[in-house]
């Protein structure tokens, strides 16, 4: 017999849709996938040589739970000089993933009944973990027409006694907002009077292509005291299949996330961590991030205007990040729901998409730009084609 806890749990859709399609391609079947939420280009080679000589020179046993001091202590220093924050290497822990490290963060902060905020469109993963943990998720609307931008009004209507912590992500994942700085700033003023934790998923910081990225603990030392910023070698550096994620905290929270760290998954894998600290340290990482943006940069304009031109799709153009997440309601209401239109365009069109009500936003596909030129035009085609048949 299964546990309450996971009576209910859901798999990861985008996790799903990917598997999928890859599924579908070793079968020799042409599938298109736009589920993908990794970038497409290979891991640094520079990263990956730093990997192989520690595994040789023998960095194969375990390490400290918080990550290896050097890792943390790049880490103080690359929050201090691109997002102007200053943490001690104390203040930091590395885990497998920021996925393991929302996970460790709710775990560390959540009671029965808490209350979580969670403007929507949300990523996925954080309402299952919530759940998981014994809490709430409370969603906070946002629009398109607003740009998917939550606002401190909206988010002030939904806080109540059991609030305990708001999750923001921008650039966000699926729908490409990134947030100005004077509604962050609105809204972390509002938490600080309410005394409710910020969770700050700034995983997608990197590809920022209109507004300006602001790291939420860089507002201010007092905002700084209730914040966990969030962050990952994953898409930075294409190393999602690296399993190095960090939190950085004040450090009381910090030293109970290492402990659990401690008695989960040990530490992330040894060599790994020594990749990473390559990824922070080697001077041609720069480029090799600056030249994945410029890529995403024309994907991104060339996919909004493809699929802006498909009859009755409404599209917001994407600020950040690698998606983007057009308004198909007209086809998915004559199909029943999205999940149905993503499941027909997979079938008769051959094209990976995931459907936006995972996303928390029905009528909604999430495309991942993170892809060649060539598979965006070939694929938006093949779309367009398989609705015509519906319209
Ligand atoms: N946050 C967001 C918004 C994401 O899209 C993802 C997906 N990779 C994660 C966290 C998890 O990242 P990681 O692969 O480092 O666990
Ligand atoms: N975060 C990525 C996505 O949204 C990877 C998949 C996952 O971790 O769920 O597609």
């Amino acid at each position: 017999m299964l546990s309450q806890r996971v009576a209910q749990l859901k798999p990861s859709a985008t996790l799903t849709i990917t598997a999928k399609a890859k599924e579908l391609r070793a079968k020799g079947i042409d599938v298109i996938g736009f589920g993908a939420g990794e970038p497409d280009f290979d891991t640094p080679e520079f990263v990956k040589e730093a990997c192989i000589k520690a595994l040789k020179e023998g960095m194969t046993k375990y390490a400290p739970s918080a990550g290896i001091p050097q890792l943390r202590e790049a880490l103080a220093q690359k929050l201090y000089e691109e997002n102007s924050v200053e943490y001690k290497p104390s203040e930091i822990v590395v885990s497998t993933g920021a996925k393991m490290i929302l996970f460790l963060i709710f775990m560390t902060i959540l009671n029965e009944g808490d209350e979580v905020l969670l403007p929507s469109p949300y990523w996925v993963t954080y309402p299952e973990q919530i759940k998981l943990l014994g809490g709430v998720p409370i969603e906070v609307p946002t629009s398109e027409d607003g740009g998917f931008i939550p606002t401190a009004d909206a988010v002030k209507e939904r806080i109540t006694e059991r609030t305990k912590a708001i999750v923001l992500n921008s650039p966000n994942n699926p729908t490409g907002a990134v947030y100005p700085k004077e509604e962050l700033e609105k809204i972390a003023e509002l938490c600080l009077q309410k005394g409710i934790f910020i969770i700050t998923d700034e995983c997608y910081e990197a590809f920022v292509y209109e507004e300006e990225f602001v790291s939420v603990a860089s507002l201010s030392e007092e905002i700084k005291r209730i914040t966990f910023t969030v962050n990952a070698f994953s898409k930075t550096f294409s190393m999602t299949g690296w399993r190095v994620g960090y939190v950085a905290c004040p450090e009381e929270y910090a030293k109970v996330i290492a402990s659990l760290n401690s008695q989960t998954v040990s530490n992330v894998t040894t060599f790994a961590q020594f990749g990473a600290l390559e990824a922070l340290k080697n001077p041609e990482a720069k480029n090799y991030v600056a030249r994945m943006k410029e890529e995403f940069t024309k994907r991104r304009e060339r996919a909004y205007e493809l699929l802006k031109s498909i009859p009755y799709v409404s599209v917001f153009k994407p600020k950040g990040s690698f998606y983007i997440f057009p308004n198909f309601s007209y086809y998915s209401q004559k199909l029943g729901d999205d999940i149905k239109l993503a499941q027909m365009l997979l079938e008769e069109a051959k094209v990976a998409c995931v459907p936006g009500s995972p996303f928390g936003a029905q009528g909604y596909l999430r495309l991942s730009y993170a892809t060649s030129m060539e598979n965006i035009e070939k694929g938006i085609e093949r779309i367009r084609n398989a609705l015509s048949e519906l319209s």
